[in-house]
């Protein structure tokens, strides 16, 4: 088998996904899948659909693009603005998408006549963690705009926390979120369909038994893939967290000191490396680096410390274990890392799918869909 490569388990995917969907289902809140660490993959959003997802979410037009290519016609949500040059796509492929300003909104509608379509729109709420989304003192004036707007349908509101700040959700910017739900309603008179309350961060509060309130839809990425709360990337109890494994093969291994000789100056990333003499160990090389991976989120096995990385070497201690020239090593990625390889030309990507699964799969018939192959990757 190719190395370096991730390793995705769709079956761990799968359970994960359904367990997720079951428990906040009985909360009254809806899952939309998010496919972007895994750049839209088919086989991984199949996954989800097995596990009961109605909507699938992404923040590339490009991966929506590859899902509809590939046949799967589930409603999907462009969760980041569109570009403003990108309108014709979003409108062709995208079922809706988060929005918060007006000129975008507008050639939405725009690019919508044009391609005889309606295009939904959930207006992006800012709630503190300063990321996208329009202060809730405008936002009321902005549905105002928005419903003027032909070929736009407004499906409701959403936010984005523990993102860019770290704010975490919890009952009060939740409640305002609520709140906001029914002013629009009593003052628009426009239904708030759905309230998208936030990503994985959500889970804690989602599930702790306060009340929910209006929201009534949530976006999982992370919890689904690494099985972890990304609050304090504690695992979540009853899922997997080694549904994605990256392995990575051995190129040298040999005894050397455990400090570096020589005059000391700046390394290849800038930093001055420090070093623990612990004598003679055995350092063994992996071929991946920094261009693959984000070192710093690789967990190795038990026994194996990583020592350091360059753009295309990571050096560990395997003092412990041999080691042999050509063997694999199989680490841990978190989410940093397995974007940073997802999107790496060099990593290879392997999906096993052990159950051969049927699910509602409609053609997606569309008279401007892009000729050709969905992109491939293995
Ligand atoms: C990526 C993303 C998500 C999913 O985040 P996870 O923490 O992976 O669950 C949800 N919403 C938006 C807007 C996103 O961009």
């Amino acid at each position: 088998m190719t190395s370096p490569r991730l390793e995705i388990d769709l079956d761990k995917i799968q359970y994960n996904a359904s367990a997720l969907v079951s428990r906040l289902g009985h909360r009254g809140i809806s899952v939309t899948g998010v496919t972007k660490a895994c750049m839209g993959e088919p086989r991984f959003a199949r996954a989800l659909l097995s596990a009961g997802v109605k909507t699938l979410g992404d923040s590339r037009i490009e991966n929506i693009e590859t899902l509809r290519l590939s046949g799967i016609a589930t409603p999907a949500v462009l969760m980041r603005s569109p570009m403003l040059s990108q309108v014709e796509r979003v409108v062709r492929h995208a079922t809706m998408s988060f929005n918060s300003e007006l000129d975008v909104i507008s050639a939405l509608s725009t690019a919508a006549r044009k391609a005889n379509r309606r295009h939904g729109v959930l207006l992006m709420v800012e709630l503190g963690d300063l990321r996208d989304g329009i202060m809730p003192a405008e936002l009321v004036e902005t549905v105002r705009q928005t419903l003027r707007f032909p070929n736009i349908d407004l499906n409701g509101i959403s936010t984005n926390l523990a993102c860019r700040s770290g704010v975490s959700p919890d009952s009060r910017n939740m409640g305002v979120l609520s709140r906001l739900a029914d002013v629009i309603e009593t003052e628009c008179g426009s239904a708030m369909r759905m309230v998208s309350g936030g990503n994985s961060s959500n889970l804690q509060w989602a599930l702790s038994g306060a009340s929910i309130g209006r929201i009534n839809n949530i976006r999982l990425g992370e919890a689904i893939l690494l099985g972890l709360d990304p609050l304090q990337r504690q695992p979540i109890p009853g899922l997997y967290t080694d549904a994605i494994a990256l392995v990575a093969e051995v190129i040298e291994s040999k005894k050397k000191p455990s400090q570096p000789w020589g005059t000391i100056a700046q390394t290849t990333f800038g930093s001055s490396a420090t070093f623990q003499d612990i004598g003679t160990i055995t350092q063994s090389i992996v071929a991946i680096g920094h261009q693959d991976v984000d070192p710093q989120g690789l967990t190795p096995p038990p026994d194996i410390d990583i020592l350091a990385a360059s753009s295309d070497h990571l050096m560990l201690n395997t003092s412990k274990h041999e080691v042999k020239i050509g063997s694999e090593i199989s680490f841990q990625p978190n989410y940093s890392t397995l974007l940073r390889a997802m999107t790496s030309p060099f990593v290879a990507k392997a999906y096993t799918e052990t159950k051969q699964q049927t699910i509602p799969c409609p053609d997606f018939r569309d008279q401007h869909q892009p000729k050709g192959e969905a992109p491939r990757w293995h």
